[in-house]
């Protein structure tokens, strides 16, 4: 069983992609980067957002995590990285290096498909 922590840009989190709803869509359909579990048992675990520009704080964020969720064994196997990093946070070089360095698991660029190609057609 995969189970799948995604993380997310705490600004864009709050203000922009309210409730987060597009990676929640896209996991439930295994679409974009989360159809890599179609045929695979996998829950999403958790959306933790980075903890704020410069992203200084994700590993203590990654830290208590772990701490929380250790006592039901609900451990991520497996971290992804939400658009709002990947595609638009100017500290995203920083912050994969630590997620990669410390998570000690998969790190999967990408969540959710549905990022619209123009906004007025
Ligand atoms: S560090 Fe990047 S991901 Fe985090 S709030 Fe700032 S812009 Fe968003």
């Amino acid at each position: 069983m995969e189970k799948i922590l995604i993380i997310g840009c705490k600004k864009t989190m709050n203000d922009v992609c309210i409730a987060c709803s597009r990676c929640m869509v896209g996991f439930n359909r295994r679409e974009g980067e989360f159809s890599r579990y179609k045929e695979k048992d996998a829950e999403l675990l958790g959306i933790l957002n980075c903890g704020d520009c410069p992203g200084a704080s994700i590993v203590p964020r990654l830290t208590q995590l772990n701490l929380w969720n250790k006592p039901m064994e609900e451990i991520p196997t497996i971290v992804h990285i939400a658009p709002c990093i990947v595609d638009h946070c100017e500290y995203r070089d920083v912050l994969l290096e630590k997620i990669k360095a410390k998570a000690g698991v998969d790190v999967v660029l990408g969540t959710h498909p549905y990022i619209p190609d123009q906004v007025f057609v």
